[in-house]
């Protein structure tokens, strides 16, 4: 292969997004220089425009790597050429109109940093798995050119937030050319200035994402800078960046010549694009807004994500009217009639308008994320169906999922391989495939553990050791953050944002006792942390300040340690190698939440409250729960009674199931839970299955003009 060949292929692999789960070829670029793939930020693109091309070359000949890079550019090429898929079969009517799937976030890899948690996680794993079903599906999000904060600690454990610059040219993005091969821009005119932007589009497998993007001269100084941060500014900003969203993108893909036959909203951020659709319907077909809203909703799908009030957008009238009062008046609504679509009720001019009301009163089919949320939801918005019953609230579930080939660590994938029917990973949501989970023996499965486990710890070390060194923390604190955790004690994980119901600190709210406990029983334990606070959320950074404080006494030193930065690289490497995944937000709060499903597929046990997900999956021998599913009215009550459940669960089943060897020093009754837990859920809590709920009762029937709800 000519040099440049080797470099163009590398390009072109690096430029799909595709590479983020195929463990292969993230090894094909770390082999070609480890130091560089780390400190390029896992990033193909930056590594290659920083890697010295006769140094590349010469090294892949030493390594003969020609023929994986050559093995690995082909089956990306197959990929995209695989005309066997499930969607395929199952869902070509989709293919000439496809489904637009609208998100604030986006999280397909750290390297590409615009997402801020769990939601953006899992749009990326929705678009990933659509793209391996191959469900004719586009995305649209926006370019934040700083994203979400990176996170630093002080040496007062206080965090520190840092902005890093998004430069696109080392982004996998390109310009999104129209119809007419130039590239789109988009106007949307406002009483406060027309608002420009750009479009660039990011390939992730088979699926296209296009991402808006203020900054383009055309705008004022402050419209350039609307689309800098993520959830970093004021109602002002956010209501300016979710008509981008919601009504730009409609726009852009009208631009492209994509005419979406379902609009799917990913959280109601985005639910400025059904009036867009609306008004699309209104140009074409000559409607009245109401027969327009009554076709668009009928092939509109609204995903609602937390019950928590805080996470649903409110804005006030003026506001609403300075941004969306020139729409208003083209879709040829009054300014009451207008506020009132986003009203519980209607015509109270006292009520704010609200992003999830609109999706609601404007989509035929609205689901929450477990079932559990699908109940919580009915609850929460009732009052927005006069007259029914609760049960007959339109509010359905689809339990969230996580990307398999995103989340298990290589070596599980590895050994799933051998054990499981050879096309495992196109069938993961068959219960019969989790089956051979028992086949593999002890050993193996114990082994295979431990593996993960020793890299798991060797990543905290070196993270612990990098942050003390940027904090010029002495030699011998170096030297003693090397030698933190031990393989051979049980280690618990934690690591989510600390949006306050989380309660992240709840297993230490009474440290000192429970290390006297623990102590009592001759064992011990060890909590690995990770996690950002929002930048405006002291509440959350003081918490952080008190587990940080924590690693720096020494009676918790081999206890607790707090690893920096949260991001999806983190993430993987604490799912896949601790022992014990800890949850225990304030039921019934935790929508669903997915890290504990990333855990599950790489075989570690959930210790969990019994919320979201974990509601419908513990079945007493797959994990541990902590209570029994009570809630309190008081919160002070519900947390101390939770801490309570939590510290004896882990006394009294957690700790002793783990320790408890036999001859040959395996665990035989934690192993058996470990594929209890494989066996039982691994078929349900994956992204294909999630995928595929959405096209079978959602698209397919949106698409064809099927009336109905998503079952409860
Ligand atoms: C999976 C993931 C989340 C979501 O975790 P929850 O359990 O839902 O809190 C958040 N952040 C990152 C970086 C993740 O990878």
């Amino acid at each position: 292969m000519a040099e440049h060949q080797l470099i163009v292929r590398l390009r072109e692999l690096a430029r799909n997004l595709w590479w983020t789960w195929q463990p292969e070829v993230i090894d094909l670029f770390r082999s070609l220089d480890p130091d560089l793939w780390e400190s390029s930020g896992h990033s193909p693109i930056v590594f290659l425009s920083e890697i010295d091309h006769e140094r590349l070359t010469s090294k892949a000949e030493q390594m003969a790597l020609d023929s994986r890079v050559d093995y690995a550019f082909r089956r990306l090429k197959d990929y995209l050429k695989n005309s066997k898929s499930w969607g395929a079969i199952y869902a070509a009517s989709l293919r000439s109109r496809p489904v637009a799937y609208f998100s604030m976030e986006f999280g397909l890899h750290e390297s590409l940093p615009i997402y801020s948690g769990g939601l953006g996680v899992l749009a990326g794993d929705h678009l990933k798995s659509a793209s391996d079903l191959g469900i004719p599906l586009v995305a649209v999000g926006l370019l934040y050119s700083e994203g979400y904060f990176r996170q630093k600690l002080d040496i007062e454990g206080w965090q520190q937030e840092n902005y890093p610059h998004n430069r696109p040219d080392l982004l996998p993005i390109e310009p999104a050319l129209g119809a007419d091969g130039k590239p789109v821009r988009i106007a949307i005119p406002t009483r406060n200035g027309t608002l420009h932007a750009q479009v660039w589009t990011a390939d992730v497998g088979r699926t296209k994402l296009f991402l808006l993007d203020s900054r383009v001269p055309e705008n004022s100084e402050w419209d350039q800078s609307l689309s800098a941060r993520l959830y970093g500014g004021d109602a002002r900003v956010r209501i300016r960046q979710e008509l981008l969203l919601g009504v730009g993108g409609v726009m852009a893909l009208r631009a492209m010549g994509v005419h979406p036959s379902v609009i799917h909203l990913n959280e109601g951020h985005s639910a400025f694009a059904l009036l867009a659709e609306i008004e699309g319907e209104m140009q074409e077909q000559g409607q009245s807004f109401w027969e327009a809203a009554r076709e668009v909703s009928a092939r509109s799908v609204f995903t609602t994500h937390t019950p928590v009030a805080a996470g649903h957008d409110r804005f006030w009238a003026e506001l609403v009217e300075e941004n969306l009062g020139l729409f208003r008046e083209k879709i040829g609504l009054s300014y009451e009639d207008f506020l009132g679509l986003g009203r519980v009720h209607t015509h109270d001019q006292g009520e704010p308008f609200c992003m999830t009301v609109l999706a609601l009163k404007l989509t035929r089919r609205a689901n929450g994320v477990s079932a559990l949320h699908g109940e919580v939801s009915r609850q929460m918005w009732h009052p927005l169906f006069h007259g029914r019953r609760l049960e007959e609230v339109p509010i359905g579930h689809i339990t969230n999922g996580v990307h398999a080939a995103t989340w298990i660590a290589p070596q599980m994938q590895r050994m799933y391989d051998h054990h499981l029917p050879i096309d495992w990973r196109a069938r993961i949501r068959h219960p019969e495939v989790w089956k051979s989970i028992d086949s593999i023996s002890d050993a193996e499965f114990w082994e295979t553990h431990q593996i993960l486990k020793a890299s798991m710890i060797s990543f905290v070390r070196r993270r612990l050791v990098a942050q003390a060194k940027a904090r010029d923390e002495s030699p011998e604190t170096l030297d003693k953050l090397s030698r933190r955790l031990d393989l051979d004690v049980l280690t618990l994980g934690f690591a989510r944002r600390f949006a306050t119901y989380k309660r992240a600190g709840l297993i230490l709210s009474e440290a000192d006792r429970l290390i006297d406990m623990v102590r009592a029983t001759g064992k011990k334990i060890q909590l690995v942390f990770a996690g950002k606070a929002h930048p405006e959320d002291r509440l959350g950074k003081e918490l952080i300040q008190s587990i940080v404080r924590k690693t720096r006494q020494e009676a918790f030193e081999d206890w607790v340690v707090f690893v920096e930065d949260y991001d999806m690289n983190v993430a993987r490497a604490l799912v896949q190698g601790v022992d014990v995944w800890l949850n225990n937000p304030r039921r019934p709060q935790e929508a669903s939440g997915t890290s504990g499903e990333k855990a599950l597929l790489n075989g570690v046990l959930n210790f969990s409250v019994l919320d979201g997900w974990w509601a419908e999956a513990y079945n007493g021998l797959n994990g541990f729960a902590i209570g029994r599913g009570q809630t309190h009215v008081d919160p002070h009550v519900q947390d101390s009674r939770d801490h309570a459940d939590l510290i004896s669960t882990l006394l009294s089943e957690v700790i002793p199931l783990y320790y408890e060897r036999d001859k040959d020093g395996y665990p035989r009754q934690w192993i058996a839970r470990q594929k209890a837990a494989l066996t039982s859920l691994g078929w349900r809590f994956n992204a294909d299955r999630m995928v595929m709920d959405y096209a079978e009762r959602c698209y397919l029937p949106a698409a064809m003009g099927v009336s109905c709800h998503i079952p409860i």
